[in-house]
């Protein structure tokens, strides 16, 4: 079997031909090494347009818009079943591409997987409903797909974030164009190679990288395109979903973060330091959810902190495959040095560099794009650094005086996707849980993800939601039905006999 990542020219896929444009490639550079891993085929205007026709011809096949939900199910644990076969060629794709360590890759496989399998259980399961009558009728409610949906990712988590949302879109029946990051281009391609090997009839998924701002632009407003599913940054969110509201169509928004992760002084401390380190460090902190500002209760302050900056101090920073790695690079140069131009910023207005700050010393590691795990302290909640979504190992550490003044500076701020609480007290649990104007709300843990919870976020953290019950819903339009069981027609408001 030939694939992505063994090709040097890699090819994208329209209508179940792989396409090979020489003319238009993007070069990809491996994070860890900064070697060139391939060259990635990369779409243009006319690819985003044979791929929508494409999709819209298959969305519109009855074979595939009326499959019986059973046999939709046998499908989706079918492409569950490839991916887990080729966990290691999905995970070796992410790894050389965003330089994620091989564990978390493998680990994502599995969790990509395991979506399939949900939202096969769900599509089989999930029943059209019986509302109510208000007459002589049967009144239904049934969902039906929304034709091509235009499925955008990013680039931090690229086997989970595309497995949420083409494994909905294709139990909900549509047809997909994938445009998948420029720097994750072979996980996305990949998932396409197994859909077609499960039997998704070629056209249902199409897969076309390239360049956001290029082909980005045209795959949302393609006239065929009738819903968007977007996972990326707000100020993209925002310039797609100006796009999607001219065409009134429905875009569903997963955007960036910058997450409050709360301790109270009466918390298992221990616990809540561990907790407080992986939520910001793990995955490079490459992260939407990342608790990256830690607000901790003055009495307990230091030595909170100093729990989490020994445990920082041992995470063990390495290349991705390297047996042991805690912490691999960057995902791209251009991305450390926007996270080397945040924490120098901070430095000038006066933060207290507590851990940090710099590259590592290690010469195996000064080819790549390494940044040593970061804390920084001594600044205001309004300060940038602790405002503006970094996607870096940088944790903003705050002492805070009680409850009131926790919520104003934890809500004091655009996004809204994440929080943490730690706290014995479980009335208060709940108070500042209901507080928090975020999607998701962790008490006494952290980063416990489930298929079955609808994620998402509040305010610039998104719009929507994927995953869960919802998930599905997302990419279902509903349609309302009205079945008469009288013999005369008795409908309307004044003019019927
Ligand atoms: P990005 O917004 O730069 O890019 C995301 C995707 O959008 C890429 O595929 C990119 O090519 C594409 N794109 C760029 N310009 C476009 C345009 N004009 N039209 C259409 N598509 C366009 O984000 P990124 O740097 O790849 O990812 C990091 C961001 O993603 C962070 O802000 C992070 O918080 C966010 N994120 C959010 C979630 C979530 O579920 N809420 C999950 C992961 C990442």
């Amino acid at each position: 079997m030939s694939t992505a990542a063994d090709l040097k020219q890699v090819p994208f896929l329209i209508g179940g031909e792989w396409i090979t444009n020489s003319s238009s490639c993007i070069t990809h550079i491996n994070p860890a090494t900064g070697e060139v891993n391939y060259q990635v085929s990369a779409g243009t205007e006319a690819d985003i347009d044979a791929a929508v026709q494409s999709a819209h011809k298959a969305a519109s096949n009855p074979a595939w818009r009326n499959m019986l939900p059973h046999v939709r199910a046998q499908l989706l644990n079918r492409i569950a079943d490839l991916m887990m076969e080729r966990s290691d060629l999905l995970a070796r794709c992410q790894m050389l591409e965003n330089g994620k360590v091989w564990k978390e890759c493998k680990n994502q496989v599995a969790n990509g997987a395991a979506t399939f399998r949900y939202f096969a259980s769900a599509i089989e399961t999930l029943g059209s409903e019986i509302t109510p009558p208000r007459g002589n009728y049967l009144s239904m409610t049934v969902y039906e797909p929304w034709g091509v949906v235009a499925a955008i990712t990013p680039w931090n988590s690229p086997i989970t974030l595309t497995s949420n949302k083409i494994a909905a879109a294709l139990a909900a029946g549509n047809g997909i164009v994938l445009k998948p990051a420029s720097f994750t281009p072979t996980c996305g391609i990949e998932l396409g190679r197994i859909c077609l090997d499960a039997g998704v009839p070629p056209g249902v998924l199409n897969v076309v990288p390239g360049a956001g701002g290029k082909i980005g632009d045209a795959l949302v407003n393609h006239p065929l395109v009738r819903m968007v599913s977007f996972t990326g940054g707000t100020e993209v969110g925002r310039r797609i979903s100006e796009f999607a509201g001219r065409k009134i169509i429905p875009a569903v928004l997963e955007l960036g973060g910058k997450s409050p992760h709360i301790i109270f002084a009466d918390a298992n401390l221990k616990a809540a330091a561990d907790a407080a380190t992986v939520a910001i460090f793990e995955g490079t902190g490459q992260s939407c959810t990342a608790g990256s500002r830690l607000f901790v209760e003055r009495k307990v302050y230091d030595e909170v902190l100093s729990m989490v900056m020994e445990r920082a101090r041992a995470l063990h920073i390495d290349l991705p495959d390297a047996p042991g790695a805690q912490l691999g690079p960057s995902a791209s140069f251009g991305q450390r040095e926007f996270i080397e131009s945040m924490v120098e910023g901070a430095r000038k207005e006066g933060a207290e560099i507590l851990i940090g700050g710099n590259r590592p010393a290690d010469p195996r590691l000064a080819k790549g794009a390494f940044y040593l795990p970061t804390i920084v302290a001594g600044i205001s909640h309004k300060a940038q650094i602790a405002q503006q979504e970094i996607f870096g190992p940088v944790l903003c550490a705050m002492p805070f005086d009680n409850e009131e003044d926790l919520i104003a500076q934890a809500n004091d701020v655009n996004y809204g996707l994440a929080s943490g609480i730690w706290t014995a007290d479980y009335k208060r649990a709940w108070r500042v849980a209901r507080a928090l104007e975020a999607g998701m709300v962790w008490i006494n843990t952290y980063k416990q993800f489930s298929t079955a919870s609808p994620f998402g976020g509040f305010k610039e953290s998104g719009l929507g939601r994927e995953k869960g019950l919802q998930g599905i819903r997302t990419y279902q339009q509903v349609k309302s039905m009205f079945w008469s069981m009288s013999d005369t027609f008795d409908g309307g408001f004044s003019l019927a006999k």
